[in-house]
């Protein structure tokens, strides 16, 4: 039987990206997928979802004839280099078909997300900057929130794959916004993280249980998301990184670099965001202190009380 589905060209198979492509290929989508590490690739390819997917040797083998191109890659200079090239190797866009459509859903700067989308329409490509919330389990269970900047004939064209892998998309509006409403979003959950840490702490050290804390706060003003359903004590949420000793879950190292990237969009706004900065400087000390770079975010709470630390 002949696969009606649209092709998939998929490059950055990391913790985000390796989920996102094996749902895809699950939904019957023929994914052909690219990853500087090999091994990202091989574990595609063995995987149950396999069948569907084919290892390319190069991104630009990755983004030629296929009908939509997705990328996952860490930050704004990974994105530049595989679109508009690097050195002597031209960039992807040069390999694409016309009318492919392309979605970036790395979170970077908006303004590299429009200085790229705005190549891509030189070349009469559509392209959507589409950062996502919800983590390598939304990921993973194809659950993610996609934060769309572009245009709406190019989010028409989009949203049957979008919605393979999440369940929630919202156009936040022209190329560029998707980045710039990402980076609101995770500077205010950096913000709640810090003061949900902060406030478990004092009542620890104050005799309190974090976890009979935690219940009273749940239900009283200071409930909040990071409290509610990533409670950064550890022992208190069955299931929360705090309780594996803030193994996986989302990156100090990422919390940080979002929060540069919102300490940058508000200078080219003239915007002050006195929590933000502060909150910058919190998770860089904690991250240096604690050679927390590669632990979940959450893992902040070492830097009000250092006796979480394993
Ligand atoms: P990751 O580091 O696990 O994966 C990135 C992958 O991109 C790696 O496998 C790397 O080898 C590959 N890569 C880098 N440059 C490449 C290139 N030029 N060509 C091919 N492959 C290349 O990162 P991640 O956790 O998957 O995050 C990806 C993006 O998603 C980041 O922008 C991050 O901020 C964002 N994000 C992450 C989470 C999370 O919980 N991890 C949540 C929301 C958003």
């Amino acid at each position: 039987m002949t696969n009606t589905k649209k092709s998939i060209g998929f490059v950055g198979l990391g913790n985000m990206g390796g989920g996102m492509a094996r749902n895809l290929a699950q939904a019957g989508y023929s994914v052909r997928v690219f990853d500087l590490m090999p091994e990202a690739v091989q574990a595609l390819v063995d995987s149950p979802a396999g069948a569907n997917i084919t290892a390319a040797s190069s991104a630009a083998e990755a983004a030629s004839s296929v009908d939509v191109f997705i990328s996952m890659l860490p930050a704004g200079r990974h994105v530049d280099g595989l679109y508009l090239g690097q050195g002597d190797s031209p960039g992807v866009l040069d390999a694409m078909a016309p009318n492919t459509l392309i979605i970036d859903s790395s979170t970077i700067d908006a303004a590299t997300a429009q200085k790229v989308a705005a190549a891509a329409e030189q070349k009469n490509l559509l392209m959507l900057d589409a950062p996502v919330s919800g983590g390598t389990a939304g990921a993973d269970g194809g659950t993610l929130t996609f934060i769309v900047g572009g245009a709406d004939a190019a989010l028409a064209q989009a949203r049957e794959c979008l919605e393979v892998m999440g369940s929630n998309i919202f156009h936040a509006g022209p190329s560029g916004s998707g980045q710039i409403a990402k980076v609101c979003n995770n500077m205010l959950l950096a913000v709640h993280m810090a003061g949900t840490a902060e406030a478990l702490a004092l009542g620890v050290k104050n005799g309190l249980d974090a976890g009979v804390l935690s219940d009273i706060m749940k239900q009283s003003s200071g409930g909040n998301w990071s409290l509610n359903v990533y409670n950064p004590y550890p022992g208190v949420m069955e299931g929360s990184p705090a309780s594996r000793e803030y193994a996986g879950g989302f990156l100090v190292d990422l919390m940080t670099k979002d929060l540069g990237l919102a300490i940058a969009c508000a200078e080219q706004s003239a915007s002050s965001i006195p929590l933000g900065s502060l909150a910058k400087q919190l998770y860089s000390m904690h991250r240096d202190a604690n050679d927390a770079g590669r632990l979940d975010f959450s893992s902040v709470q070492m830097l009000f009380d250092p006796s979480v630390k394993s």
